[in-house]
Parts: C-alpha cells; sequence; structure tokens
C-alpha cells in the first residue's frame, strides 16, 4: 500500500492532471516545484511563492547539510518551520549537487565522500544517511540518493553507475521509515540509452516507490535527447504513481515532457533568470537590461495577471536593474514564477478539458514570435 494518494483525474493523450494528497498538503499535479535551495526562495517572501501558486517547494539536502547542519533544523521544528513555509516539501538527496558543485569526490559502493563546495570540509553521504536528512528535515517527498551519471559518458559507464544507484535505491528504500502522507522516489537513470532507462525503470518498481523520478537529464543533452528519453519510457513506469522529471527546464520543455505524462517539474531557471534580468512572457524570453526597454511604459507581459506586470512598467524593471537595486532581482523573480505556475494551471486545465495537444500547439506557436516591437520614438 502507497503511504501517499495521488487521484488522477482526467486524462489527454499520455497526459494527465489530478492531485497527490500529503502529510503538508495539497499538490495539483502537472506541478511546478520553485527551488528553495538554501531553506529560501531566492529574494521570494514564502507568501508570495504560495501566491504565485505553488503547491509545494523542493529543498536541497547537500546546502542544507552543509549550512546550517540537518540536525540544527531538525532541532528548530523542521525545514517547513525554520523558513515558514505552510505547504509541502520535497527534497533531493544530494546526488546531482555532489556531482556538480563539489570539489572532490570519492564514489564507492558505500556512498560519496566529498568537499562542501564553501569551506572544503570533508563530508560523507551514504544511501541510508541520506534518508535520515530528509527525515531531520521533515520532507513529504524524500529522493533516493543517486549517483547522477555525466553527460556525454558510453554506455558500460552508464550502465554501471545506473546499477550501482538501483543498489542504492534499496538501501534508501529499506531505511525510509514509514509514516502517513511521506513518501519515498526512485529516481531513474541511465543516460540517453533506452534500454539502460528500461532497466533502471524495472529494477524501481520491483523495489517498489512511491512516485518515479526520472534523474540525469537537464545536464547538456539538449530537448531533443530528453524527449527522446521520455518517450522510451512510455509504459515502462507504473501508471498509477506520479512521475517527477527532475530539474527541467525551460517552459517548452515542460510543456513537452506533459505532453510525455510527466506530473511534477522542478527548475532553477524562473529564479535564476530573475536575478540576472531575464523575464519570461507568452512571446519571449526578455532580457530587461537591454536599452529598448528603458522608456517602455508597458508591462513586461501583458497578458500576465501577476503584482508585477500589474504594477510596473518595464522601464522601472530596467532602471532597477541598471542601478543594480535589489527590487530589480525580486520583482522579475516574482513575474517568473509567476508565469511558471499560470502555466502549470493552464495545462492542468488543458487536460481537464481535453484540449491538450491544441493548448500545448498555440502556447509554442506563441513563445517562438518573440517579444513585442519597441515603443516608437515621440515626435518632438
Ligand atoms: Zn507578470
Amino acid at each position: 500500500m502507497s503511504r501517499i494518494v495521488f487521484d488522477i483525474s482526467a486524462r489527454a493523450g499520455a497526459g494527465r492532471t489530478g492531485r497527490l494528497t500529503l502529510a503538508n498538503g495539497e499538490v495539483r499535479t502537472p506541478a511546478f516545484m520553485p527551488v528553495g535551495t538554501a531553506a529560501t526562495v531566492k529574494g521570494m517572501h514564502p507568501e508570495a511563492v504560495a501566491a504565485a501558486g505553488a503547491d509545494i517547494l523542493l529543498g536541497n539536502v547537500y546546502h542544507l547539510m552543509l549550512r546550517p547542519g540537518a540536525e540544527r533544523i531538525h532541532e528548530l521544528g523542521g525545514l517547513r518551520k525554520f523558513m515558514n513555509w505552510s505547504g509541502p516539501i520535497l527534497t533531493d538527496s544530494g546526488g546531482f549537487q555532489i556531482m556538480s558543485l563539489s570539489k572532490i569526490r570519492e564514489i564507492d559502493e558505500e556512498g560519496v565522500e566529498f568537499r562542501s563546495h564553501t569551506d572544503g570540509a570533508l563530508h560523507r553521504l551514504t544511501p541510508a544517511r541520506a534518508v535520515e536528512i530528509q527525515h531531520a528535515l521533515g520532507s513529504d517527498i524524500t529522493m533516493v540518493l543517486d549517483e547522477c551519471t555525466p553527460y556525454p559518458v558510453s554506455e558500460q559507464e552508464a550502465a554501471a553507475s545506473m546499477r550501482r544507484s538501483m543498489r542504492w535505491a534499496r538501501l534508501c528504500r529499506e531505511r525510509f521509515e514509514v509514516r502517513p502522507g511521506h513518501g519515498l522516489f526512485g529516481i531513474v537513470q541511465g543516460g540517453v540509452f533506452e534500454n539502460l532507462r528500461a532497466e533502471s525503470a524495472a529494477a524501481l518498481e520491483e523495489i517498489g516507490f512511491d512516485g518515479y523520478a526520472i534523474g540525469g537529464l537537464a545536464v547538456g543533452e539538449g530537448q531533443e535527447l530528453m524527449l527522446q528519453v521520455l518517450d522510451g519510457l512510455q509504459g515502462k513506469l507504473p501508471e498509477d504513481r506520479p512521475r517527477y522529471l527532475m530539474g527541467v527546464g525551460k517552459p517548452g520543455d515542460i510543456v513537452k515532457a506533459v505532453l510525455r505524462g510527466v506530473d511534477m517539474f522542478d527548475c532553477v531557471l524562473p529564479t535564476r533568470s530573475g536575478r540576472t534580468g531575464r523575464g519570461y512572457t507568452a512571446r519571449a524570453e526578455i532580457n530587461i537590461r537591454n536599452a529598448r526597454h528603458s522608456s517602455d511604459p508597458r508591462p513586461l507581459d501583458a497578458e500576465c495577471a501577476c503584482p508585477v506586470c500589474t504594477n510596473y512598467s518595464r522601464a522601472y524593471l530596467h532602471h532597477l536593474f541598471r542601478c543594480d537595486e535589489m527590487l530589480g532581482p525580486m520583482l522579475l523573480t516574482q513575474h517568473n514564477l509567476h508565469f511558471y505556475q499560470t502555466l502549470m494551471a493552464n495545462l492542468r486545465i488543458a487536460i481537464a478539458q481535453g484540449n491538450l495537444s491544441d493548448f500545448a500547439s498555440s502556447f509554442l506557436a506563441g513563445t517562438a514570435q518573440g517579444d513585442i516591437g519597441p515603443v516608437s520614438c515621440p515626435t518632438p
């Protein structure tokens, strides 16, 4: 019996919409999880993250175990209380960050040893310890520790790495403490090799998880290969369990993955882009630092109902970024999170109404149009 309830209310092709019931709240799917790496969605008050439409946040074991430490967060009431987020949280196990951020790492059958990217201190993470840390943080959804296979690698290397991750997945499953509303997700690995992905999916299903994530993508393989992996997994993941595509992605990637039956996503793009002056609109990705916005009184995205587009002009946002004012990244992050959550809400509606493929085509065509033209110079 599963410990978390996943109700699928409607399907459109391979796409589905529904509701995931967790210990600390419900998640409408398809769902986008803003990334709260260091117990904060950078530049955003938690209330504003919720107001943007997020049901669930993602936290990072790697960052939190280094600073301030999982046990300290536990003593302070858990991650949700620590950061004042009332909804559910999912924590990733640290595998990806160890591969991408830490300086020195040694992987063996028992786990991984690495040096912190902040102070160089030596740490060790094992499958059991990764589960313990997530328990201490109070995660609604715990992710298994996996070895994130780099890209590109040979099929032989991808196979060895995937099979180790499957052995670790079993150890995580054994260590996981069953509690109502709390779930453990397995992670499908295997690089871009369809046979390895299928082997990984079958191995995880045999162990039995509450949900199935697809990991090791969005690491530079490009959208075409990512979609190829998703196509190869069609029919190979349990129908009645949530599917989570880790670290993806751009709005177009999300739409195409929802068409292929993915239910959950996380990505740093809306927040990271917001901090660097990039905003998403229904027509384009915009660089607000560009001089063409300096005297533009129009909102960033006329179709967006967020507080930023309602109250501020492109000219003001441009000014904030040119002056390095902290409000600039805050406002652009807020808009980007609204944009992502509005996209998820529209995907859910389209699936419920049975017109997902029409919505997807029109969204993708819309974002290919390019930005609105610059404001014309007033006649002197
Ligand atoms: Zn907006």
